[in-house]
């Protein structure tokens, strides 16, 4: 069977060249220039001269999904987007400041309605929507569809706010700054909660649907 090779998304798409029931397959990278922007952004270790190149070199940031344009009863036309974002990145510990790298599996599952639907009681106040029989995340569209925009909302809310290089981090001495990783410093020091960090992990920053 002939299965056409991926294309690659540009950072917008324009809706008006899909053709109702076009099913498309994207696949992109780093080398491409709006996504090597994207990991550039999420890579918030970058500025970091000493470690520039470390950052360049142990980064990337994948994308495959695959594009429809539909009609249903309920919406006489969406997009939808189903596939995955793979990425590491450079972040701090935010115990003892040290770079570390993170990893990130998403899955996309994203219905686009037209944006002249934005402010029908319907759609107002909700995230999700449920489409193809399963719930999305509800996205919306003009002319054009912003990919960058729904990719970067897609890493930042499922990145981790609050990284730790290692659960048993000791992070620094609050009075010289001294790494406690590397041994004690001259100050007295109390052990740090760690049902408290825990529990300061596991902040979601997506909004709940009622
Ligand atoms: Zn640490
Ligand atoms: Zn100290």
């Amino acid at each position: 069977m002939y299965t056409p090779k991926p294309e690659t998304p540009q950072a917008e798409i324009n809706t008006r060249h899909l053709k109702l029931n076009d099913s498309i397959h994207f696949q992109t990278n780093h080398r491409c220039e709006w996504v090597r922007e994207l990991l550039n952004e999420v890579n918030a270790a970058r500025e970091d001269e000493d470690h520039g190149a470390i950052i360049a070199e142990n980064s990337f940031l994948e994308v495959d999904f695959t594009l429809n344009k539909k009609t249903s009863s309920e919406h006489p036309e969406y997009i939808t987007i189903k596939g995955i974002i793979k990425t590491t990145f450079w972040t701090y510990c935010i115990r003892c400041l040290q770079h570390m790298p993170e990893t990130l599996k998403i899955d996309l599952k994203a219905c686009f309605v037209p944006e002249k639907f934005e402010h029908m009681a319907e759609y107002k106040d909700q995230i999700t929507v449920y489409a193809d029989n399963e719930e999305m995340d509800l996205y919306f569209y003009k002319q054009s569809l912003n990919l960058r925009d729904f990719l970067q909302e897609q890493i930042s809310i499922n990145i981790d706010p609050l990284p730790l290089h290692s659960e048993s981090c000791m992070g620094l001495c609050q009075m010289c700054g001294h790494n406690l990783n590397e041994g004690s410093c001259a100050h007295l020091h109390s052990k740090i909660d760690s049902e408290d960090m825990s529990e300061g992990k596991r902040i979601q920053f997506r909004p709940t649907l009622h």
